[in-house]
């Protein structure tokens, strides 16, 4: 069934949340958008304006790292100050009362965080993009002393460490994806027993593949967005329109 008018679809979805026990909510960049933060495929996206740096092309190349951390600067003063927006704060409270058992996020703008959801109950597919990591030993480094750096000699940031290449904590193309946040994300989703896939195109792979793995275990699943998606024959409901507009009810 998909639904329209947003009074219908806050009524279903509280009548979802109402029957399940055990929900994990899997978002994606239309959560916070209302935050000030574009998403990935809509027209004019600042993420699709140059071509993405794979992520053996920014191991190997000193030039490329140096215009990864350009475009990385350049994003963050977009969307570094955005603040959570009505569907972080109804996911935090869905967590929080106990009915939300984790909320597993493509995104890297650590909004869920920023809402008050406890790490513990963040699972991060893509990493997080408000700190760095270096790829030689994991040592975290922070963003504003890498820029310091950056901004005087424009050279891309190495480890105090090791002297490692130092990169954004994100899954660039290529890289191999986070297997602790995967065990994770598999694990919740096998035991939920309602599935809210929320503001993701959900054609991003291996990430897309959990609303089927929590159908396939009975799970009723549920999508949340603006557009259709590819797995909208898959859902038991679809509720199409503003994220922030349907979640809001939650939200306080
Ligand atoms: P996507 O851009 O492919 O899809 C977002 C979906 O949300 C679209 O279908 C869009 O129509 C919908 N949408 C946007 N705003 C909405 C709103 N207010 N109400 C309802 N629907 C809305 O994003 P994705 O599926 O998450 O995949 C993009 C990838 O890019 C992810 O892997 C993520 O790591 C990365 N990314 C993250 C962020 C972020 O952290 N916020 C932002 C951009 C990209």
């Amino acid at each position: 069934m998909i639904l329209t008018h947003v009074d219908e679809a806050r009524a279903a979805l509280a009548r979802a949340i109402d029957q399940a026990s055990r929900i994990v909510a899997f978002t994606g960049a239309g959560i916070s958008t209302e935050c000030g933060v574009p998403d990935f495929r809509s027209t004019n996206s600042p993420w699709l304006k140059y071509k993405p740096i794979d992520f053996d092309v920014f191991v190997s190349s000193e030039l490329m790292r140096e215009e990864a951390w350009r475009r990385k600067f350049a994003l963050d003063d977009i969307y570094a100050q955005a603040q959570p927006g009505r569907g972080h704060y109804a996911l935090a409270n869905l967590v929080a009362s106990g009915k939300a058992t984790a909320i597993i996020t493509q995104n890297i703008d650590n909004l869920h965080q920023c809402s008050g959801t406890p790490d513990d109950r963040i699972v991060e597919l893509h990493g997080n993009g408000t700190y760095a990591s270096c790829l030689s030993c994991g040592l975290r480094h922070e963003l504003v002393d890498i820029r310091r750096g950056f901004e005087a000699t424009g050279a891309a940031p190495l480890c105090s460490a090791c002297g490692g290449p130092v990169k954004s904590a994100t899954i660039s193309f290529g890289q191999p994806m986070p297997a602790e946040a995967m065990r994770r994300a598999h694990e919740a989703t096998v035991a939920c027993d309602l599935f809210l896939a929320i503001g993701s195109s959900l054609i991003v792979y291996p990430a897309a593949s959990y609303p089927s793995l929590a159908k396939s275990h009975n799970a009723r699943l549920v999508i949340v967005n603006g557009e259709a998606t590819p797995l909208d024959s898959e859902a038991d409901l679809v509720l199409r329109g503003d994220i922030g507009d349907i979640l809001e009810p939650f939200a306080s």
